[in-house]
């Protein structure tokens, strides 16, 4: 079976990835509005300071510049002209959705409201075209949005299709069928534009793989998805089974937060996993967990790097 090389604390950073017109390295990131984060998310034990834009937003883009991804899928962007300028100087260019009714508009003296962010480097692709979506469920707008990309790799001409999305939170059974309804939607718009090209799908589902949402895009999809970060096919358990045990760790009020949530799924036919990053432990985490003065998200980067394999096109 497919052994991953992991990408550990030691060989974190560029200097093991290559780019080439045949590879792909993709970040995935919630990276905690601004506003939210500081107004909304009640995190007990991260001191207020952490909180503050003004040390946050170095530890992002530190984040983000550190491993050299050639795209980057962003959630919970309240600050995308901060990031599109700074991402700008390495090379990266960017297009941002915004929620139709953020949370953050409700909140004093936000920075306009949060959504979803797609950067890709420039030197490596062109956009072909992008798309955005207000997800539907029961074809009724929701406050979720999706942002596609089509990108064509300029050395070899090969078009792939990048989408983020940042799906409904909260717990209980309704809201995760109203999250399985999104994923449909999500899954029909897909299709729609990237046909059979190489997908990545990525974002903050809030769904645990318990979720239907997760049989719904790795099963029942005629798109061919896996999990990047369950892709790990050293035994016999089932795709859902392999998933990292948490992917956020925050403690609010009522307790620890603990759980997988966020998600890279890929086409199996034309894509193949080739690494990924591995999660920090809990003991690199902290007691405190997350957001804190090391990790400025309550959620965690996950990076995947692909093999571009065949394509059906
Ligand atoms: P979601 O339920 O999807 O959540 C919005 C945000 O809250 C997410 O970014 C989520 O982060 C975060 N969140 C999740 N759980 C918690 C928690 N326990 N404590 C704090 N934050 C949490 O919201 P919607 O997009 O559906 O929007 C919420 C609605 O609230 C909007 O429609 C807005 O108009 C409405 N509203 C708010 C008002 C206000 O005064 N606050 C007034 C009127 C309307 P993550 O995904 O990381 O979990
Ligand atoms: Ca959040």
């Amino acid at each position: 079976g497919l052994k991953l090389r992991k990408l550990n604390a030691v060989t974190k950073g560029c200097s093991d990835y290559i780019s080439s017109p045949y590879n792909l390295r993709i970040l995935q990131w919630n990276i905690l509005s601004q506003a939210l984060g500081q107004m909304n998310d009640n995190f007990a034990k991260c001191p207020d300071e952490a909180l503050e834009w003004n040390s946050r937003r170095y530890l992002i883009i530190e984040e983000l510049v550190e491993y050299c991804p050639d795209i980057i899928c962003l959630q919970e962007v309240d600050h995308f002209n901060f990031l599109s300028h700074v991402l700008d100087t390495q090379g990266y260019t960017g297009m941002f959705v915004p929620k139709p009714d953020s949370p953050c508009f409700y909140i004093h003296g936000n920075n306009g409201p949060d959504g979803c962010a797609i950067f890709y480097r420039q030197d490596k692709f062109e956009l072909v075209k992008a798309e955005t979506r207000v997800l539907e469920i029961w074809r009724v707008q929701s406050n979720q949005v999706a942002l596609l990309m089509v990108l064509r790799v300029r050395e070899t001409g090969q078009e792939i299709c990048v989408t983020t999305t940042h799906l409904k939170a909260r717990k209980g059974a309704l809201l995760s069928t109203l999250r399985n309804e999104q994923g449909k939607d999500l899954l029909q718009f897909v299709g729609e534009h990237c046909g059979r090209m190489p997908l990545v799908l990525c974002g903050d589902f809030n769904a645990e793989p318990s979720e239907p949402i997760y049989n719904t895009i790795t099963c029942d999809s005629p798109l061919g998805l896996a999990s990047a970060y369950a892709s790990c096919d050293t035994n016999s358990k089932s795709s859902a089974e392999n998933e990292p045990p948490y992917t956020t760790w925050k403690i609010r009020d009522e307790g620890e937060i603990c759980h997988t949530i966020d998600y890279i799924f890929y086409s199996k036919n034309s894509l193949e996993v080739d690494a990924v990053l591995e999660l920090p432990t809990g003991e690199e985490i902290g007691e405190h967990r997350v957001p804190s003065f090391s990790y400025p998200s309550d959620h965690f980067s996950l990076v995947c790097d692909f093999k571009i394999g065949r394509s059906d096109m």
